[in-house]
């Protein structure tokens, strides 16, 4: 009886680091073996994920959102040269709060070659680098879901937010990667287009966007490790990101455009952005100006927000929050201090909803740029790839 009660005990220890709480007992006492088998290949039945660029600052993110991943687990880390060979925890200059989860920490990082590496693989690379590296992946057999602008505005490729674009995951079928070896690629926006499009999406499906004008204020956490310079941005803003207006104009009217057979056709609103660097860690605010072709009222733009649900959400997918948009009605929010880590970095915020004496109606938006901006992102859209069937 001692004997099988310490079984027990350590079939009960193994199926609670399972995650799996089930572990049965017959009336007799005797534990259900069938139960912790089924337990074990549930677990074992988690999707091996690799990342590209673990090491940079999204790469950290990555990591931090799969520890406890239901679905997914990191088996594969590369990066550059300079890091490969290396234990991670020795490799990457660590920069988030919570502690590098052991079981990474010790992890060698691999060469950023597709040998050896697992089939779904979340990238987070420079894009200059990214363009060569990611399609050799895809070639490979990989589905690359990727941080990268490198291919967001291929004809080809989707950029997708779950709850705005579910649909253009249908491009993947028109890759020539996914016709040759069963790889693609899909892609998440620029960290500044994802919060403004988030608050967009509900206005244009109830009221069609005319015109569209943002300003932003950027957190030195988007330029990535090291980033920004202190003695650049310590008391200053800096008016200028390279390419950052371009990426915000032409992703904002993509992720919004329709699924047309093989491509997609641009949102066909005007839109012009402006973009800063502030000395923000995290969060990047937008003050948006918007003029739609249907009247709508405040109380109207405030309800299309906060009711605002997607395939995200009636899905369930691990990583949706429960509420995309939230509004603020407290007069000098959203501000990232305060409002950042809504919904664990997923949710956007907006506040200061008030009539716009040039185009319509102006607001205020803040999200997240390393989580919903860039590795959430990549983790909500390969939830959303998981269910439709396309990572296996
Ligand atoms: P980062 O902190 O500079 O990290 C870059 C990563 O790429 C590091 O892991 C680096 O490895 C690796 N790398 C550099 N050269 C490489 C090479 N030749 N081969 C393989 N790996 C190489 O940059 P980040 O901020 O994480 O951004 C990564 C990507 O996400 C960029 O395309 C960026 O535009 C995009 N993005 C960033 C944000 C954000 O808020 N930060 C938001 C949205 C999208 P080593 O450590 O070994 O050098």
């Amino acid at each position: 009886m001692a004997a099988e009660f310490q079984v027990h005990r350590a079939l009960e220890t193994a199926g609670k680091r399972m995650g799996h709480a089930t572990i049965s007992c017959s009336p007799k006492g005797r534990v259900s073996l069938a139960v912790v088998k089924f337990n074990y290949l549930l677990m074992s039945a988690k999707i091996p994920v690799g990342i590209l660029g673990a090491t940079g600052i999204v790469g950290q993110r990555f990591i931090q959102m799969l520890e406890h991943h239901p679905w997914f687990e990191v088996t594969w880390l590369a990066a550059s040269d300079r890091s490969e060979g290396k234990p991670y925890a020795e490799a990457a200059c660590w920069r988030l709060k919570t502690a590098i989860p052991p079981r990474i920490a010790g992890m060698r990082v691999s060469a950023a070659t597709p040998d050896g590496a697992p089939k779904v693989i979340f990238a987070a690379l420079d894009a200059s680098i990214a363009a060569e590296m990611e399609p050799r992946f895809a070639e490979a057999g990989c589905a690359v879901i990727t941080n990268s602008s490198a291919l967001r505005m291929a004809k080809d490729v989707p950029l997708v937010i779950p709850e705005v674009n579910p649909d253009h995951t249908k491009l993947i079928e028109c890759q020539s990667w996914r016709r040759k070896s069963g790889g693609f690629v899909v892609t998440n926006s620029n960290c500044s287009a994802m919060g403004l499009v988030l608050a967009l999406a509900p206005l244009h499906k109830r009221f069609e966007l005319e015109t569209v004008m943002a300003v932003t204020m950027q957190a030195i956490s988007g330029a990535g490790y090291p980033g920004v310079a202190s003695l650049d941005i310590l008391g200053n803003v800096i008016p200028y990101i390279a390419k950052e207006e371009e990426k915000m104009e032409e992703e904002t009217r993509k992720l919004l455009g329709t699924l047309n057979g093989a491509g997609v056709v641009l949102a066909p609103f005007k839109m012009s952005a402006q973009c800063n660097r502030v000395a923000v860690e995290d969060g990047h605010t937008e003050s948006v100006s918007v003029k739609f072709k249907k009247k709508a009222e405040a109380v109207e733009i405030v309800d299309a927000w906060t009711t605002f649900r997607g395939v995200a959400q009636a899905k369930k997918l691990p990583s949706a929050p429960d509420v995309p948009v939230r509004y603020l009605e407290l007069s000098d929010r959203p501000q990232p201090r305060f409002d950042v880590d809504s919904g664990n970095g997923m949710t956007t915020t907006v506040g200061r909803l008030r009539p716009c004496a040039v185009l319509d109606w102006k607001f205020t938006v803040l999200s997240h740029n390393t989580i919903r901006g860039a590795a959430g992102a990549a983790l909500l859209n390969a939830e959303l790839l998981k269910v439709e069937g396309y990572l296996g």
